[in-house]
């Protein structure tokens, strides 16, 4: 059976979200306050209610508990999102991921059982920092606070150099995961594999580790 998602809060992250699912294939339901919204979603999601989500019956009449995966979006409402997260909490469901305005919202967030907390515009902030700092970084995903997997593409100083000539491991303490090349990516790449100009290497790694490797031999841009 498809899976089953419902979105509450149609703001520009709900509604983003919202879309990229039903572009998927997947069944959507689309909850908000505003009948603008849920008109503006009537075509894009699966069914697309006006309701509000601080309700408890209101989401057993929707059946909430059944949705695989719920999303809470409401936007600068921290008090309709925290007691929106705490009943679908209780009523049980399996997958439960909310956008926090703040530290604050997501602690609280995270102490009444929300299963993840996104920050987006945090999140996005840190991603694009690293792009400013090196436009060698295309892309980085935090693991921890130390560790980090980031997407380096590959200049002149490592042209035509395998991995083992590198040593990234030795000099570096970075693993590299894959190495895409234009549409073929290669996972777990072999020793003498080798790098070319424009290739792009995913690496694991600590964060100094992971910065002084990028200093050395992927800055020459
Ligand atoms: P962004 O547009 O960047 O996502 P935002 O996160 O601040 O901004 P809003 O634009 O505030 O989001 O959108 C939140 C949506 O959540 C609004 O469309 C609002 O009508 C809806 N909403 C607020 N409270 C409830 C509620 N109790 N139940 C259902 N929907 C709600």
């Amino acid at each position: 059976m498809k899976k089953q998602f419902a979105i509450i809060g149609l703001g520009r992250f709900g509604g983003s979200i919202c879309r990229a699912l039903n572009e998927q294939g997947l069944e959507v339901l689309a909850i908000d306050t505003s009948e603008e919204k849920v008109n503006e979603f009537a075509s894009v999601a699966t069914h697309a209610v006006i309701a509000d989500a601080t309700e408890e019956m209101t989401l057993k009449s929707l059946g909430i508990r059944n949705f695989d995966h719920v999303v809470v979006a409401i936007g600068d409402n921290i008090q309709s999102s925290i007691l929106t997260t705490l009943m679908l909490v209780e009523q049980g469901v399996n997958h439960i991921t909310v956008k926090a305005q703040n530290d604050y919202h997501e602690k609280v967030l995270n102490k009444i059982g929300a299963h993840k907390v996104v920050h987006p515009e945090r999140d996005m902030g840190v991603r694009i920092a690293h792009n400013v700092v090196s436009k060698n970084v295309l892309d980085y995903l935090e693991l921890s606070n130390e560790y980090s997997i980031v997407e380096l593409e590959a200049g002149k100083l490592v042209d035509k150099r395998s991995l083992t000539d590198l040593d990234l491991r030795l000099k570096y303490g970075c693993n590299v995961m894959a190495i895409k090349r234009e549409d073929d990516v290669n996972v777990s790449p072999a020793p003498d594999d080798i790098l070319l100009e424009g290739d792009i290497i995913i690496v694991v790694g600590a964060d100094s580790d992971i910065n002084r490797m990028e200093e050395a031999l992927f800055d020459d841009n």
